[in-house]
């Protein structure tokens, strides 16, 4: 039941509410990370809206629900939006659906048509065009002022640099990350120790609004396009406008329908909701526009969303779970994560138990304790997330987790490197770092060692074959005789992929040593100038910033590297087995001829035999592309235990398909 407040109290809640809401979209929006929800936010929000409409004098202009957007903090040049940039109003039922119909018939007259689009997670974008060419591309920022992007959306492959008429015009849309892209930046982030993103909306926010526009050209933006300010005269609806701008060259969303009857629109929300996890990128929610443009016109904007459109909100996907275990795991860099253990449950379309905790402060602000209920939900749709603790569930002799200060892998104390929020194991003989090590020399962008996964290194190193990766180039076929499910096949390819790795381009071999910040650019961008490995070793930190795009951080981290007697005694046992150290080259490495050499695969339900990741490179070392999602593209569907919609989607599109055994017996072949 809704409190009745007096006018005092009123007044004090509202003051309360905007200062926490403004605190959130200042995080939100300025800088690109959330603290909250957006659930958390939403009902704050529509908290602060029903006081304000029971106490219409206390709404001020500079309330939070009367504007667009946050304040504009960032270092970009400032855009005035010639038409403004909205937002958009938002409803979280059907019912509040049907309302919203209600409401337009009452205005127009008439039951209307809506253009029913998919409401994309990321960030809004104006682009402009002069004769034809891109001139400005801009962010919303407050509606009317937005953030100069021009040179950044100059990276992003979707966008038409020239129209295929001269137009003098301005589009707008969503710029977005694909899920996938999204997993890997985080992916990477974490392994760096630097602050992951909550959403793919905050990545891709994080992204396109950057000085230095080579970091936007990194992190693969899309977009999708589906608003026409100023349309030709021929175009007379939203679904029109959306066909001609794709026509035009725009990257525009296919999915969006002309509904004449809200059973319909029910059902394309049903029907997108089972299938949101199936997409490659985010969305939130269903977007109803009044498709008749001359309608659109007719019923206005409000200071802050246009009258004609509505976001309908997903609810979000969240399950309840126990935490058993926080496990902590060494990469590659020594970083050490927290994962939070769970009692397995179904979340959006797969089966979770494990959760990133990322670093220290993170599960301190979380307060996450072993034997906790928490809430679980996913990050865009893909990466498993704790929402909060349920405390009321708490068991009453939990204690507060104890951080570690040891490695869980080789017990060296742990340390906080300057102004890092992770946690380090700076031992370099640490053995979870070793294993790591090699596993990142053998993969697919660096030493490309097919057949050297993650279990087979794992196993080398338990049976002591390895311990470093200078031991692979001793390794004998008696030795792999040892591993489990190792046959003759196997042991021949291993072998002799471990040979062929000795003739590789030397950027190939620097980047496999896996020095910290020394990337497979910078590796190449120094051996092409510098030609040979073993001088490389005995650069300076001036020679190697003489190199365009080469910082001193690169220099440093390399040249500290090459310091270490134990680095020039790998290079040279290294060279000893006959390691090539000259740089001869980027040559595209091409797969062998196999069964899925240029073919399109998706990979579904659980895998028995391998990892998911460890099945994507093997298909990928044979020169196959694995995407997330199902289309008419693919080629074909490989499928473990328990396949859902994936596999649905397959039959239905007769794509074929291929038992986890069936694939494995084709790459053997
Ligand atoms: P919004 O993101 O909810 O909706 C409006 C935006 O949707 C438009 O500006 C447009 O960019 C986008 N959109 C995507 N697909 C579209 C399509 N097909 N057609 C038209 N537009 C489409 O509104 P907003 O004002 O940008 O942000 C408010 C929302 O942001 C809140 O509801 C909340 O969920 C979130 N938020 C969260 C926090 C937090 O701390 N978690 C803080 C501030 C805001």
């Amino acid at each position: 039941m809704m409190t009745v407040l007096t006018h005092t109290q009123a007044s004090q809640k509202v003051d309360e509410l905007r200062k926490k809401l403004n605190k959130w979209a200042d995080d939100y929006y300025a800088k690109d990370a959330p603290v909250v929800e957006d659930a958390v936010y939403d009902k704050t929000y529509q908290e602060l809206v029903e006081l304000e409409q029971q106490f219409p004098d206390l709404v001020t202009a500079d309330s939070i629900t009367q504007r667009v957007g946050g304040e504009i903090k960032s270092d970009l040049s400032k855009v005035e939006h010639p038409v403004p940039m909205l937002s958009m109003g938002d409803v979280f039922s059907k019912e509040e659906l049907k309302e919203f119909d209600d409401r337009i018939t009452k205005l127009v007259g008439h039951p209307v048509a809506y253009n029913v689009e998919l409401k994309i997670d990321g960030l809004s974008l104006s682009l402009e065009y002069t004769d034809g060419k891109l001139t400005r591309a801009s962010t919303r920022g407050n509606g009317r002022v937005g953030e100069d992007v021009t040179a950044n959306a100059k990276f992003i492959k979707d966008i038409p640099q020239t129209l295929p008429e001269p137009l003098t015009t301005e589009v707008r849309g969503e710029c977005y990350m694909e899920k996938e892209t999204f997993a890997k930046l985080n992916a990477e982030r974490d392994e760096k120790g630097e602050q992951v993103f909550a959403n793919p909306r905050n990545a891709a926010a994080g992204s396109l609004r950057q000085l230095d526009a080579r970091i936007t050209k990194k992190r693969n933006l899309s977009t999708f396009i589906y608003t026409w300010v100023n349309p030709p005269r021929n175009i007379t609806s939203q679904h029109q406008a959306i066909d001609e701008m794709n026509r035009l060259g725009f990257h525009t969303n296919q999915s969006g329908q002309r509904f004449e009857s809200m059973d319909e629109v029910f059902k394309f929300i049903d029907e997108y909701t089972a299938k949101r996890n199936d997409l490659s990128y985010g969305i939130d929610g269903i977007v109803l526009k009044v498709d008749d443009l001359s309608l659109q016109n007719d019923l206005g904007n409000t200071v802050k969303v246009p009258r004609w459109e509505i976001a309908y909100k997903f609810p979000p996907e969240e399950q309840e779970t126990v935490v058993r275990e926080i496990e902590w795991t060494v990469g590659r860099t020594g970083v050490v994560t927290p994962t939070a253990v769970m009692d397995p449950v179904q979340l959006a379309g797969t089966i979770v138990s494990r959760a990133s905790l990322h670093n220290p402060d993170y599960l301190r602000e979380k307060g996450v304790r072993i034997g906790d209920t928490v809430k679980l939900h996913k990050a865009g749709d893909i990466i498993p997330e704790i929402s909060s603790v349920v405390l009321s569930k708490r068991p009453k002799d939990s204690k507060p987790y104890e951080i570690p200060n040891v490695c869980p892998s080789c017990g060296e104390t742990l340390v906080h490197l300057q102004d890092e929020v992770a946690l380090r194991c700076i031992n370099p003989m640490c053995p979870a770092q070793v294993e790591e090590g090699i596993i990142h020399f053998a993969s697919r962008g660096a030493m490309n060692i097919m057949g050297l996964g993650p279990r087979i290194v794992k196993q080398l190193i338990d049976k002591g074959f390895v311990n470093d990766v200078a031991d692979l180039y001793h390794l004998t076929s008696e030795q792999l005789g040892q591993l489990d499910h190792f046959k003759d096949k196997s042991i021949t390819n291993l072998l002799s992929s471990i040979e062929n790795s000795k003739r590789n381009s030397a950027e190939l071999l620097l980047y496999g040593l896996g020095i910290d910040h020394v990337g497979a650019k910078a590796a190449r961008l120094i051996l092409e100038k510098y030609k040979n490995l073993e001088k490389v070793s005995q650069l300076t930190v001036p020679e190697l910033t003489s190199i365009d795009t080469i910082g001193e951080t690169i220099a440093e981290s390399l040249t500290a590297y090459f310091n270490q007697p134990s680095a020039q005694k790998l290079l040279q046992e290294l060279r000893d087995s006959g390691l090539n150290m000259e740089y001869l080259g980027t040559v595209e490495e091409e797969a062998p001829d196999n069964f899925f050499k240029e073919k399109t695969v998706v990979l579904t339900g659980k895998l028995s035999d391998f990892t998911r990741s460890e099945f994507t490179k093997k298909l990928q070392d044979l020169g196959a592309k694995v995407t997330g999602s199902i289309s008419k593209k693919t080629d074909y569907l490989i499928y473990g235990a328990d396949a859902g919609s994936k596999k649905d989607k397959a039959e239905k599109l007769q794509v074929p398909m291929l038992t986890e055994k069936e694939a494995i017996a084709k790459i053997e072949k």
